[in-house]
């Protein structure tokens, strides 16, 4: 079975929170463990903030998340349109942040990486970026 959805939201941090659980609402259909939901979560939240901080930089534009379900599979795609990023595989690095001065860790695409099956990102500078994770439901021990 196949099954999508699209939600486009404005780039404001309070709207974290409903991102998460929109996507966590849309893959109940896959029966996931309470572990699949709390890792699906905490991956959509890292890659909205990054749309949200680092994409838009605090202005307000919108934020896109595209949604697929293909039998036990989700693709989950997290799309800014906001500067973009000029060194991808060095972005990806743990521990590599570009604001240090914000308490921030740069740990997210880490997590991204640890709780999901995959992730990729293509962003252009200018353009905007897009971060495509994906995780087969049902195949943790
Ligand atoms: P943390 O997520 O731990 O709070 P962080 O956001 O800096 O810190 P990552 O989420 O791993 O760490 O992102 C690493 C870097 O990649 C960011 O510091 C930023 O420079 C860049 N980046 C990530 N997402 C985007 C985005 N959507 N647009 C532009 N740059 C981005
Ligand atoms: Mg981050």
């Amino acid at each position: 079975m196949e099954n999508e959805m699209m939600i486009e939201f404005d780039s404001r941090s309070c709207n974290e929170g409903f991102a998460r659980v929109a996507v966590a609402a849309f893959i109940t259909q896959l029966n996931p463990t309470l572990e699949e939901v709390a890792d699906v979560k905490t991956a959509v939240s890292e890659a909205v903030t990054n749309a949200i901080i680092h994409g838009y930089e605090g202005a307000v534009h919108k934020v896109q998340i595209q949604c697929r379900i293909e039998d036990r599979k989700v693709w989950i795609e997290v799309i800014d349109h906001g500067k973009g990023i000029e060194n991808i595989k060095q972005a990806m690095e743990p521990l590599y942040t570009t604001k240090p001065e914000q308490d921030r860790s740069g740990m997210g695409f880490a997590f991204m990486e640890a709780f999901m099956e995959g992730l990729r990102v293509e962003s252009q500078v200018g353009k905007g970026t897009r971060v495509i994770m994906w995780k087969t439901m049902g195949e943790s021990d």
